[in-house]
């Protein structure tokens, strides 16, 4: 057997230990880059609110319990936590029961800014002391208690038969890792001058393929045990049309054109060495439909109750379409706010910032063609746990 590259090993654990979006409320966060992902979310809420149909009411005695796994740091998780425990509540009155007590834990990587995050929570509407409906009235209160929850949602995060409602958005298109071969120059995986699976030899993406479809595997096996009888998940995550995965679609543009070119201009200009830009590889894979339905089958623990590509629209959310130069620092700031810690990572923040400034510069003589034609799909899954 052919010894393991230490080296590559360790990149591998690190992945888990140092990933997260650009935390802070500055120009390039999270927090500050993520209108695309709440217009995407709010244009799916009709098939978020399906799924919340189908989860079985437990006793009103015992909390109803939700948890938004790849949580980030911006206020997405923080709206979309509240939808769901709106709609659940009406459910619980709606057929003459008490709502329970709500519990929503925010679960991400343990160097996402949870602290940003807490500080964006509303304060706690006076539980127990009038009534739910004077508690859901109360406008900028939550209705329910908070948790931080640290760790990969490839294992297990949460005790046996505890969760009601699992919800995941644009999260689960991040791999563990990148696959081991993409990154080992003596095998025929090794992506060779590119940065991304997009337009790379099949060999690479069959590797991807394989580590999402492992990672999917992981992520359901844990979820089966933790989720209550009843419940279901909500899912959705970058997705392809193509059934090629070195089409890679709109995160193929974003990540395989103008961040690829960047990279090599820093190449040109000798400011990295080839195998620097080579050692480096976006661990995300936009899946097909049969992708990911291949796995929740194999897993056979769930019911599909929906399972559909749903076009997201642009990644890019600009004022001014026609400014060029908006178009350009748009590009830059939501590759940087989702890739940002990766490249600091690898090459340090000072050749991250010209290697970000050089994105900048070609989307901006790209702007026209980026509006037209980065458009991200995403799917959508619906599973239930009986
Ligand atoms: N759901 C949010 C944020 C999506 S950003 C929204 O709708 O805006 C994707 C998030 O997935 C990041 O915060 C990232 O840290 C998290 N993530 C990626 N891989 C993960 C893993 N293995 N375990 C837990 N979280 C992960």
């Amino acid at each position: 057997m052919a010894p393991k590259g230490d080296n590559v090993v360790v990149s591998n654990i690190k992945l888990e230990r140092i990933f997260s979006m650009k935390g802070g409320k500055g120009e390039a966060s999270y927090a500050n880059n993520s209108q695309a992902q709440a217009i995407h979310a709010r244009s799916m809420l009709h098939l978020l609110k399906e799924t919340l149909d189908s989860v079985q009411l437990s006793s009103p005695d015992v909390p109803f319990v939700v948890v938004d796994l790849g949580c980030s740091s911006g206020s997405n998780t923080i709206y979309i936590v509240d939808v769901i425990i709106k709609h659940i509540t009406k459910r619980y009155e709606a057929s003459g029961i008490d709502p329970p007590e709500f519990s929503a834990f925010f679960s991400d990587l343990p160097s996402n800014d949870f602290n940003t995050l807490f500080q964006l929570l509303p304060p706690l509407a006076n539980y127990g002391a009038g009534s739910m409906e004077e508690c859901l009235a109360a406008d900028n209160h939550r209705s329910y208690f908070a948790a931080g929850v640290p760790g990969s949602f490839y294992r297990r995060l949460f005790p046996s038969r505890s969760i009601d409602l699992f919800h995941s958005a644009f999260s689960l298109h991040w791999l563990s890792q990148v696959p081991e071969s993409v990154v080992d120059k003596r095998s025929t995986a090794y992506n060779k001058g590119r940065v991304f699976i997009h337009g790379a030899e099949e060999c690479t993406a069959k590797a991807y393929k394989k580590q999402y479809q492992t990672d999917l595997a992981s992520f359901l096996r844990a979820r089966s045990k933790e989720m209550k009888k009843g419940g279901s998940m909500f899912l959705v995550c970058l997705g392809r049309t193509s059934v090629d995965p070195t089409d890679q679609g709109g995160p193929g543009i974003l990540f395989g054109t103008h961040f690829q070119d960047a990279w090599d201009d820093l190449l040109q200009e000798g400011l990295i060495t080839s195998d620097k830009r080579d050692t480096f590889n976006i661990p995300v894979y936009a899946s097909s439909l049969q992708d990911f339905k291949e796995v929740v089958e194999a897993d056979g623990s769930f019911t599909i109750n929906k399972l559909e590509i749903f076009k997201g629209g642009s990644p890019l959310v600009v004022n001014q379409p026609d400014d060029a130069a908006e178009v350009g620092r748009a590009l830059a700031n939501s590759c940087r706010s989702v890739a940002g810690v990766l490249v600091d990572a690898h090459i340090g923040e000072k050749l991250s910032g010209e290697l970000f400034s050089r994105v900048e510069k070609r989307g901006t003589s790209h702007a026209k063609e980026l509006l037209e034609k980065l458009q991200f799909y995403h799917i959508v899954a619906s599973l239930s746990f009986s």
